[in-house]
């Protein structure tokens, strides 16, 4: 059915499908983009603040936190869908953060050779980037998504009401991708971010809208270009390479790594892609109105060895994504050697 009101409607197409993204959508819609019977895999805190929504459902619960992204959380969830009679017919919604759509995308894909699935997403994080896509993965001996499988949610409901309870560290998480987008493929939208910051972090409803749907937007043209990450969708790796690194070896939020992996992203595109110094600038005090952090003090080996086990690496280079301005992003292989000795001139 078609959606109402103000929802914009952001039609991501491959191959094998048409996966449609639906920004300010209302969860009470769920039952017009389902079909036959319903089952939601629900983030456990989001049940319990909305669960009048979902009571006449079908759930499975799962816990929150990057620890239910892992063989023993799946052989849980694969265990209920067993019980509960779940068959080929059934349709798989998962609701929730990047957590809980990873699950649901992942089970949809492997329980009984795969099921129909869709989303509805509830953190900034999700909205903007985690649940758009057809990534679908779990963690596995320390290394993140190491495991999955690529296929497109048939809707993702991004139903901007639920955040509105967002906890404030992960809406900054969210903020971080939004940046990326802006400084990897949008300079309208980085003025955008720049100018209305403080209608955007205050969740004022049309910025909120027009800064998710832009951002759905720049991530939906990437992934029909380039679904399964041949090259294209590496830009949207922009300053996660060291934010990975730092992620893993401090143990602060995704979204605050990333933002100290873009500084030092941005740093190394003056030094090697011709970024202008006013650029970086701009795009640093812009991570700063954000509440992110930008002080880049970690060692450089520590991070060298970090990014030498990334699951990207080729054998002695990394694909790197710099800026050569702002809203204009490239990709260049980097031997390790040549991005440390980068890293050691600028640090
Ligand atoms: P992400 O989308 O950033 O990958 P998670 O799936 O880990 O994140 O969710 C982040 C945290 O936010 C989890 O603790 C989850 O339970 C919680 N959460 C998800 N959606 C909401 C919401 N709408 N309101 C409050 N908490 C939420
Ligand atoms: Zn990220």
């Amino acid at each position: 059915m078609s959606p109402t009101g103000n929802v914009s409607e952001v039609l991501i197409k491959t191959k094998a499908s048409t996966s449609r993204i639906l920004i300010g959508e209302s969860i009470e819609n769920l039952g017009n983009y389902v079909s036959g019977r319903a089952i939601l895999l629900v983030d456990k805190n989001v049940q319990k603040l909305y669960k009048d929504f979902f009571k006449n459902y079908d759930r499975i619960l799962i816990e929150p936190g990057e620890n239910s992204k892992s063989l023993d959380g799946l052989k849980n969830i694969y265990g209920q869908l067993l019980e509960k009679g779940v068959d080929r017919s059934w349709f798989i919604i998962g609701v929730g953060g990047g957590v809980a759509t990873d699950i649901a995308g992942f089970v949809a894909s492997t329980y009984m050779r795969g099921l129909r699935f869709g989303f509805v997403s509830t953190t900034l994080l999700g909205q903007v980037d985690a649940s758009i896509g057809g990534k679908n993965g779990i963690n596995f001996e320390g290394y993140k998504n190491i495991i999955g499988v690529f296929r497109q949610p048939e809707f993702v409901i991004c139903d901007t009401e639920f955040l509105k309870t967002l906890p404030g560290k992960e809406l900054v998480n969210g903020f971080s991708e939004i940046i990326k987008y802006s400084l990897i493929a949008d300079s309208e939208l980085f003025d955008y971010l720049d100018s209305s910051y403080e209608s955007i972090l205050a969740l004022e409803p049309s910025s909120t809208h027009r800064v998710i749907k832009r951002c759905v937007e720049i991530k939906a043209d990437i992934v029909m270009r380039d679904e399964k990450e041949s090259f294209e969708r590496r830009k949207l790796n922009f300053g996660h390479t060291i934010g990975h690194a730092i992620e893993k070896l401090s143990g602060i939020s995704h979204g605050m790594a990333v933002s100290i992996g873009m500084v030092a992203a941005l740093r190394i595109s003056r030094a090697v892609s011709g970024l202008k110094k006013e650029d970086e600038e701009r795009a640093v005090s812009l991570l700063r109105k954000y509440g992110l952090p930008t002080d880049f003090s970690y060692g450089i080996d520590e991070i060298m060895g970090a990014i030498r086990k990334d699951k990207k690496k080729e054998v002695d280079s990394i694909y790197f994504v710099l800026l050569e301005e702002l809203g204009k992003s490239v990709i260049r292989k980097m031997k390790f050697r040549d991005l440390k000795k980068v890293l050691d001139d600028l640090c």
